[in-house]
């Protein structure tokens, strides 16, 4: 029998066409088998070599209906002991097959030449990418024995990960009571109390015990953070060394198809917002102080949500990001109707809903790019929704085009999702042209999140470059070492004035500058965080263009949205007309923020 979904839920049933997932997981291990059982044979003839490549392409599909209908279905009710169940038993097939099918690298690159003769074929010309990819490791594959030493320690050599997020989300308790402006003590549990009171609370007092509780709690714990991380890069350093590569920095570029110049280009670039970050502080902290009634503007005051709108609807949301995207097309507006219509989107709060917002990955082969989100009728609900529209037209798109690329890079996946966010934007601000209170909470908002994820990122990003690479060159690394280079970094970006400098080397500001040991990036490896600017920066010059019917950007834009994983990032980035390297772009993003920053002077 079929089951009504409810307006606002997703339609996770039709992925499996009418067959029970028993039949679904079925046909995954025999696909599976059939890899087994083929792999040291798949490229001794042409024949036998392209219907090896058909097979894994029906395998890709699998695995996406199968591991997104399960997955989403434990991440709606992630107590519900059924689905942590099919997922473990989902988890050991992986792990079994994994095993099996161990060697499979290896022998690609054993008959790279064999393969390589095939690929100049008209019809497996596409491939060439692919095994490009797996082509390009063959200097940091290691002797068989070794392979096989490393994968036998494997999950023993860096646990640093898990250290680090159990000390943060388990053991780390914020013991001293919260005070508010009458006395009462309020008794904190974890990280996501103090965020809400700093956001929420009227009471400055109360903000002020909780930013410093929070912020005193992981100073207080800066040893250990500090020598986890060192660990962390000691040993990634060494393992990548193994690797012939140079170090940490060096294996991550790789893995991004990336040189360093790129990387420390994208740096200075970003240092050169440094005296717009510090006009627009100013300017932002004076609004806050009229809006707030307050004489100065103290940390504490910064993520206050001073502006109380109507709840606002998910229709509203709806109808508002429609108007916002509009710029984009009809080809474009298309997709989101079908989104909105045909159950994409999970979109109510739930107990035991996983928190937060996605849009699926691993698309290929499927109808529907599902997003789950918890909406709670606040402007960032409507700015989640748009942002996770802009990953799931993506997909959508390039899923059109594409079969073995229907992938997107970390590194330039921001860019469809900021772009949304962006156009929302540009359109609230037309939409509440007439109420400056409104109008100046975006703003202030937009640049926020706009510095939020370039200045203080690139923040981040450097420090973990330096030490890194401080580490691979054998120097100490120390708490007070880290907190030091921090503080320089936030001075060379944000062009702090000397009271502000003190400031931060003074109780109890200075227990904000732990913030660095809490950066669970780090602890990911993969030299991420830079890669948020990259989306920021461009997203928002691609979408000031749009919105100003620059019809060339826009054709562009579809080109990049349609182009998968075909092309290595930097080309699929120049696919928009961009070149990260140049410093047009940052100068562009910087004058639309000048013309922003001004009419919060108005
Ligand atoms: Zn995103």
């Amino acid at each position: 029998m079929k089951q009504k979904i409810s307006k606002y839920d997703w339609d996770l049933e039709c992925l499996l066409k009418n067959k029970p997932l028993d039949w679904w997981i079925k046909k995954w291990q025999e696909s599976l088998d059939y890899d087994v059982k083929n792999q040291n044979h798949f490229y001794k003839s042409k024949k036998q070599f392209i219907q090896w490549l058909d097979k894994s392409l029906e395998q890709d599909k699998i695995e996406n209906v199968l591991f997104n209908y399960v997955s989403n279905h434990a991440n709606e009710d992630t107590t519900n002991q059924k689905w942590i169940a099919i997922g473990q038993k989902i988890n050991f097939i992986a792990i079994k097959y994994n095993q099996l099918l161990s060697k499979l690298t290896n022998i690609i690159l054993k008959n790279q030449k064999t393969i390589q003769k095939y690929l100049e074929d008209k019809q497996l010309k596409k491939y060439k990418r692919e095994f490009y990819l797996i082509f390009r490791q063959k200097p940091h594959i290691l002797k068989e024995a070794y392979e096989n030493l490393l994968s036998r320690l494997s999950g023993t050599i860096n646990n640093t990960g898990d250290i680090f997020s159990t000390l943060t989300n388990s053991d780390l308790e914020f013991s001293e009571p919260v005070s508010d402006n009458k006395n009462k003590k309020h008794h904190i549990k974890n990280a996501y109390d103090l965020i809400k009171i700093l956001e929420t609370s009227n009471d400055r007092v109360l903000r002020k015990s909780a930013w410093i509780c929070f912020h005193k709690t992981y100073y207080k714990h800066r040893n250990t953070l500090s020598k986890t991380l060192f660990y962390n890069f000691l040993s990634e350093n060494k393992k990548d060394k193994i690797r012939n590569f140079k170090g940490y920095v060096d294996k991550c570029l790789f893995a991004d198809e990336v040189s360093e110049k790129t990387l420390t280009n994208i740096y200075k670039n970003v240092e050169s917002f440094k005296n717009l970050v510090y006009k627009f502080k100013k300017i932002r902290n004076k609004h806050l102080q009229t809006v707030l009634k307050l004489k100065n503007i103290e940390p504490w005051d910064l993520s206050f949500n001073y502006l109380t709108t109507n709840k606002i609807s998910i229709e509203e949301a709806k109808k508002d990001i429609l108007m916002a995207l509009k710029p984009l097309g009809d080809k474009y507006t298309k997709i989101v109707k079908k989104a909105f219509n045909e159950h994409w989107i999970s979109f109510m709060p739930k107990k035991g809903k996983l928190t937060g917002a996605y849009s699926i990955g691993g698309t290929y082969g499927l109808k529907k790019i599902y997003i789950l989100m918890n909406f709670v009728g606040s402007l960032n609900s409507v700015k989640t929704l748009a942002h996770e529209i802009g990953h799931s037209v993506q997909s959508y798109l390039f899923n059109q085009k594409q079969d073995i690329y229907a992938n997107v890079a970390i590194f330039y996946a921001e860019i469809a999702s900021i772009c949304n966010e962006t156009l929302l934007f540009f359109y609230l601000l037309k939409k509440y042209q007439n109420q400056p209170k409104i109008k100046k909470y975006l703003i202030i908002n937009f640049i926020n999140d706009f510095f939020g994820a370039t200045t203080r990122q690139i923040i981040f990003s450097e420090f973990e470059y330096n030490t890194a690479n401080m580490i691979n060159n054998d120097q100490p690394f120390t708490a007070d070492m880290g907190l030091d280079m921090y503080l320089k970094l936030i001075k060379k970006y944000e062009n702090l004035s000397p009271s502000q400098e003190k400031n931060l080397q003074t109780l109890p500001y200075k227990y904000s500058l732990s913030t660095i040991f809490r950066i669970d990036h780090f602890y990911m490896n993969s030299l991420y965080v830079y890669k948020y600017a990259i989306g920021q920066i461009v997203g928002l010059y691609i979408a000031s263009r749009i919105f100003k019917k620059d019809k060339v950007v826009l054709k562009r834009y579809f080109n990049f949205l349609e182009s998968g994983d075909s092309l290595n990032p930097l080309d699929t980035i120049a696919l928009l007309g961009v070149d990260l390297s140049n410093k047009k772009i940052y100068d562009e993003a910087k004058q639309t923020l000048t013309k922003l920053i001004e009419q919060l002077k108005l």
